[in-house]
């Protein structure tokens, strides 16, 4: 099975012709499904025998299987079986000016980051353009029942669920082109954040065909020697060689990268790594995103201390380096990535 998010125009088309239909019928279709995101059951304007011919031969493939609220109804986190078999975890969250969602790419990851719940699992499965596309779908729907503090619209894209989106670039791309495509979804690409862990050849690429998208990049370390233990990629592409692909990178696109940073207690968050970060920072013009690890079952680490995340701070900001420490949003729903599946997985049969 499938999801009919991976069919372009012209095949839903020739599919609903093979079904006897008239062409038109798909015209409708296409713009229930990406327009209003709509399962053919609600379809009022497709007859309803043929809304039944429909699901069985051209599944649309998002089916909930929980939703866990947190911060009042704000943000939820949804596990999704996309494409008949892939089970994934996708996050709305909304704010006072925006709503974003965060999209996985893969079931599970090959990138082995030790503290992170979907690295634990392993790499099962890329998704498809369409698998991906179908979590913003969701997303879209479930936007409309965001408490009325939030513009209850889904604004925002993040590529920072399960997996590593830059590994699985074909799909990743592919669904890129849908969701900013006015006649799919027609989602900015200013309102689209691509996270990596460091992929060089995928940030290369990104630049090149996707300028507006916005680059986060998952540092986690300032010196080789940390980041070979704790996001296992960097052997391949080492701090050197990544900093210059996000200066590159910079220049082509001329927006902002942010680096993001789990703090680790007594992992990361010391003073020393604080400053041989600064330099980084200020070469890439970036924003640091502190976030206070999300414990995982799979690895006996805790977040860092408030006085540890102040030191650090202090150190970014003494030199003129712009940083946030993120809200942890949901830490009660098992928010970061991963981890409600591996709190579900007994229950789900993933693909
Ligand atoms: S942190 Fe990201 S890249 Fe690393 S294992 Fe987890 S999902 Fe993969």
């Amino acid at each position: 099975m499938s999801t009919v998010y991976d069919l372009s125009f012209d095949e839903l088309s020739s599919r609903v012709v093979a079904l006897g239909e008239p062409s038109f019928r798909a015209r409708q279709v296409w713009r229930q499904l990406w327009e209003r995101g709509v399962p053919y059951e609600r379809m009022a304007d497709v007859p309803r025998e043929l809304r039944g011919r429909l699901a069985a031969s051209i599944p649309v493939g998002i089916e909930v299987l929980a939703v866990r609220e947190a911060d009042r109804g704000a943000t939820r986190k949804a596990l999704l079986r996309v494409g008949g078999e892939h089970v994934v975890e996708t996050v709305l969250m909304g704010y006072r000016g925006r709503v974003t969602v965060c999209v996985s790419s893969q079931v599970g990851c090959a990138m082995g980051c030790g503290f992170c719940a979907t690295g634990q699992m392993g790499l099962r499965n890329n998704l498809t353009a369409g698998e991906i596309v179908a979590q913003v779908v969701w997303a879209r729907g479930a936007a409309a029942e965001l408490p009325a503090t939030t513009p209850r619209r889904l604004t925002n894209v993040v590529f920072m669920g399960m997996g590593e989106p830059l590994s699985n670039e074909r799909h990743t791309f592919a669904a890129l082109e849908r969701i900013t495509d006015p006649g799919a979804l027609g989602i900015g690409d200013r309102h689209i954040t691509m996270s990596t862990v460091g992929v060089v050849p995928g940030i290369e690429r990104l630049g090149e065909r996707f300028p507006q998208v916005g680059l986060a990049v998952s540092l986690h370390a300032s010196t080789d020697e940390l980041r070979d233990e704790l996001v296992p990629v960097n052997r391949l592409w080492p701090l050197a060689v990544l900093e210059d692909a996000v200066a590159a990178w910079r220049e082509r696109t001329h927006r902002r990268p942010s680096i993001e940073w789990a703090m680790i207690d007594r992992t990361n968050d010391s003073e020393e790594q604080a400053e041989r970060l600064v330099p980084i920072a200020l070469r890439l013009h970036a924003h640091v995103n502190l976030i206070p690890l999300n414990p995982t079952p799979g690895w006996p680490t805790a977040p860092s201390s408030k006085s540890a995340i102040g030191r650090f701070v202090a150190v970014l900001e003494d030199a003129g380096v712009a940083v946030t420490v993120r809200d942890t949003r949901g830490r009660e729903i098992e928010a970061a990535c991963g981890q409600l599946y591996h709190e579900l997985e007994p229950t789900v049969s993933a693909g």
